[in-house]
């Protein structure tokens, strides 16, 4: 599983790697709200404010549990 974080404004991507829900557990990365921090939840390309509700979240590769349960 990767996930990605783009911005929904300019499609900047901030963010890719390891799906966060699992780097959870390696407390690596603890959640997306983190990684929009490191940002200061500004995008660094167009200046758009970064929250949950403005970015784009994709995640991808086969099923599993985790994912089923959604
Ligand atoms: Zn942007």
């Amino acid at each position: 599983m990767t996930e990605k974080i783009y911005c929904g404004k300019c499609n900047n991507m901030l963010y890719f790697g390891e799906e966060i829900k699992r780097r959870l557990y390696m407390r690596a990365i603890p959640n997306e709200e983190t990684v929009l921090g490191y940002y200061k939840n500004v995008c660094p390309k167009c200046g758009s404010s970064l929250s949950l509700s403005t970015v784009k979240i994709e995640t991808k590769g086969r099923k599993t549990w985790l994912t089923a349960q959604k």
